[in-house]
């Protein structure tokens, strides 16, 4: 077991990059242990001046710096960055990809995986947050045992979330994630959704820890991430789907989530819910024991 990780002050600096000009971004060390791994090479997945790093104590694949919060509300918004990464990917994703993901849709091989599904199959009756909840699009049809919450870093979806949320008893919190959970109190949320999410967090250790807090004894955290560990990306190499630069800061693997869920005290309830090898995504439902 490794100890908790001591945060040192955040090292921010400069980048210029191609496609978004000058910006400003925190060094990050490994997410999940805190070692320094600038000493090793860049993972031959690193593109441009995105550095994607083997973490050499514990094998955690991450980006090892991100853009600033602040930059993620503007010129690093979700938009933008969509539009640069659908013109990377236009001259390389290769027919196969198109093909395995149309065979996947006719072969119907896809679980019952949308949240507010899966809300219902795991979580006692209550509130239930979405960390970065957009404008709330993820929690519809919620079952009406529970009241939707949110947390969503940008002013404009953050406002459009709580229009919805509001109507049904819940709000939206307009913050990064874990200045959001910090200001709810102790045991509140019967779960959390965490829906392509976690794989964007430049905390993403701490967002759990913080989250475990928040959560009632036995309350849920409905996990999606890409999965790195996918024989997809290793058929695909830099043209696999979970590949987005920098937006996609954590690459987790079945065993690599698991190992930091259970340092933050949950257990994994359900098993990662794999039905191909070749799945680009897992799902994880962690639940808090500790
Ligand atoms: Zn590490």
């Amino acid at each position: 077991m490794t100890e908790p990780v001591t945060k040192s002050e955040p090292v921010h600096s400069q980048l210029e990059s191609a496609d978004f000009g000058t910006i400003n971004v925190v060094e990050r060390n490994c997410p999940h242990c805190g070692r320094d791994n600038a000493d090793r090479p860049a993972n031959r997945y690193s593109h441009s001046v995105w550095k994607i790093r083997d973490c050499a104590d514990c094998g955690f694949v991450y980006i090892d710096r991100s853009p600033v919060y602040e930059a993620l509300k503007s010129e690093m918004a979700w938009e933008k960055t969509t539009l640069i990464e659908e013109k990377r990917r236009a001259d390389i994703r290769p027919i196969s990809y198109k093909f395995s993901k149309l065979t996947r849709a006719r072969m119907h091989l896809f679980p019952r995986t949308k949240m507010p599904d899966l809300v219902d199959s795991h979580a006692l009756p209550g509130r239930v947050v979405d960390l970065g909840c957009g404008a709330g699009d993820q929690l519809r049809g919620l079952d009406d045992r529970f009241i939707p919450f949110g947390i969503e870093i940008s002013d404009q979806l953050a406002a459009a979330g709580n229009a919805y949320f509001g109507e049904r008893g819940g709000q939206v919190i307009c913050a990064p994630s874990l200045d959001g959970l910090q200001a709810v109190e102790d045991n509140f949320f019967s779960a959390a959704t965490l829906r392509s999410y976690l794989e964007h967090e430049t905390h993403p250790q701490e967002v759990l820890q913080e989250l475990h807090r928040t959560l009632i004894p036995d309350g849920v955290a409905i996990i999606k991430v890409p999965n790195y560990g996918a024989i997809n990306r290793m058929i695909m190499g830099r043209k696999w789907c979970g590949f987005r630069y920098p937006d996609h800061l954590n690459y987790f693997t079945p065993a690599s989530l698991r190992r930091m869920a259970e340092k933050c005290g949950y257990s994994v309830k359900s098993a990662f819910s794999q039905r191909l090898p070749t799945s680009d995504n897992m799902y994880a439902i962690l639940k808090k024991t500790a």
